[in-house]
């Protein structure tokens, strides 16, 4: 079966390429899929651009446009099972965390669907009774939606569902390397009776298929989330016809622990932040910076801990994490630590590929920790997005935060404290858009989600993640015209 969609219909790529879809924990074919070129996305824009500028979708009320992405939300529950194993076969990731992306990202939908009407504008008083004066909102228009791998439907959802419940329409280009899920969606989106054209969907590299959505006029909007310097180039494609832009780039997000925090509750957390999926989350906990009177035996705990974590691919119930995604992002998490080691960096634990022969063909590379780094190294200021744990130390509260804030990423970072005060303080001194007290990584899709500095523009989820995909109107209704004799003749 073809795999791009397009109005409404499933369609081969136009010039005939396909792509192998292996799974990256053993390597096993798992699919082939269409490879599509900057032809099929062409055709996905004036799909696209047809349904939003001749059919129905944009004027539907947003209620009715909620209600479908509550539908979408159940049948996601219904194929629960599915959509996490084609997750887990695609990344790699085990079935159980498959599972939880499921559940996250139904409720991205469910949040979307309830708020989709939820703002109507407002009326201006303009204190003139011959006047009705209404803000309205609309939707942009015809929106490219460009996704990154490690959360490949959540991060998807983040964007098709406001995109939707705002009233446009859109291209999607998934990450090439996990289209399953995308795939599976938009069979959804049809099945809850989305109409022909508001959901288009093409498969491929960034440069062939995904280039033309920040480039082409028929596009209002880009929504992009991926690394940075794939970021900084669709927004300087995007210039060339002022589209809107919306980036969730890159983060190297910190995790301070004060010497008063509780002790195990932080250890644990400093773990999960850094190592959960293989260190290949956005805002992964990748740089501890911790007080240096518990730095020792912090440090030698953590090691003792990352050492014991157990590798293994999707199916393997004892597995507590798995592999990179590919050969090439693991040649580049190799790079970068022996980077860190050449800056000096102390190499505690990890730093290679594990010797078990039962992972030898997948992309595993052991959990690594690597002391005594300052701000001034790469390995502290730039993102490996692999199981790599930077640690600094400090000895005040203005030392912290300074070290925290030094990084051209502001995603994501968190405080251990039993001081709810330095907490609170330290937390509002953070120049990141998500600072966790005392936990690290949950959110819920009813807060917003965005990076400051370098990590991005705009906000997904929340209430703000609704008004990336709106344009807001003034209409102005002179209900009483007269003429206005301003001028004599
Ligand atoms: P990437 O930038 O390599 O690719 C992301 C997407 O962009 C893919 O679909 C790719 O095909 C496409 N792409 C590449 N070049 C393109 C071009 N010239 N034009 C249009 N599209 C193009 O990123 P990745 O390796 O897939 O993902 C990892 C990155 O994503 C990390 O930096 C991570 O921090 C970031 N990320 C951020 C968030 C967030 O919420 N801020 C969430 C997840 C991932």
């Amino acid at each position: 079966m073809p795999e791009n969609w397009i109005a409404g219909t499933w369609v081969g790529a136009r010039e005939g390429g396909r792509r192998e879809i292996r799974c990256p924990a053993d390597g096993s074919l798992v699919a082939e899929v269409d490879e599509s070129t900057a032809v099929d996305t062409e055709a996905a824009i004036a799909a696209a651009r047809e349904a939003f500028d001749s059919g129905p979708w944009p004027s539907t009320s947003a209620r009715e446009r909620g209600d479908l992405l509550l539908r979408v939300a159940d049948l996601l529950e219904r194929d629960k099972a599915d959509v996490a194993r084609m997750e887990s076969l695609d990344t790699g990731k085990r079935l159980v965390e498959g599972e939880y992306d499921v559940d996250d990202v139904v409720s991205v939908f469910r949040h979307f669907g309830h708020v989709a009407d939820a703002d109507a504008g407002r009326v201006v008083d303009t204190g003139n009774p011959g006047v009705v004066s209404r803000v309205v909102h609309e939707p942009v228009g015809v929106c490219g939606l460009i996704s990154p791998w490690n959360y490949p439907l959540l991060q998807v959802a983040w964007k098709v569902a406001p995109c939707l419940a705002a009233g446009n329409t859109f291209v999607l280009k998934p990450s090439e390397l996990t289209p399953h899920t995308a795939i599976h969606l938009m069979k959804l989106l049809d099945e809850a009776g989305l109409p022909a054209g508001v959901a288009n969907l093409v498969l491929g590299s960034g440069p062939d298929a995904g280039a033309p959505l920040s480039e082409d006029p028929r596009v209002d909007l880009v929504s992009f989330t991926g690394g940075l310097v794939t970021g900084k180039r669709i927004m300087a494609a995007a210039a060339g016809t002022v589209k809107k832009v919306a980036l969730e780039l890159g983060g190297k997000n910190p995790n301070v622990v004060f010497a008063d925090a509780d002790y195990e509750t932080a250890l644990d957390f400093a773990l999960t932040a850094v190592f959960l999926h293989s260190g290949q989350v956005c805002s992964a906990g990748a740089r501890l910076v911790v007080e240096e009177s518990v730095h020792d035996r912090f440090v030698d705990d953590l090691v003792e801990r990352a050492q014991r974590i157990r590798l293994g691919g999707p199916f393997d119930e004892k597995a507590e994490t798995g592999p990179l995604t590919s050969a090439a992002h693991l040649d580049k998490v190799e790079a970068y630590v022996a980077a860190g080691i050449a800056e000096g960096a102390q190499l505690r634990c990890g730093g290679a590929r594990p010797d078990d022969p039962a992972l030898a063909d997948g992309f595993y590379y052991l959990p690594t920790i690597l002391d005594g780094c300052t701000s001034d190294m790469s390995v502290t200021q730039d993102e490996s997005f692999g199981p790599v744990l930077t640690v600094e130390t400090f000895t005040s509260e203005d030392d912290a935060v300074a070290i925290a804030n030094d990084s051209i990423y502001g995603l994501a970072g968190a405080v251990w404290t039993a001081d709810a005060g330095k907490g609170q303080r330290v937390a509002a001194r953070m120049r990141m858009g998500t600072v966790w007290i005392n936990d690290f990584h949950p959110y819920v899709a009813q807060a917003e989600w965005g990076g400051y500095k370098q990590s991005g523009i705009g906000r997904e989820l929340g209430e703000a993640g609704l008004e990336e995909y709106r344009e807001t109107k003034h209409i102005w209704h002179n209900i009483a015209p007269e003429p206005q004799h301003w001028f004599s003749s």
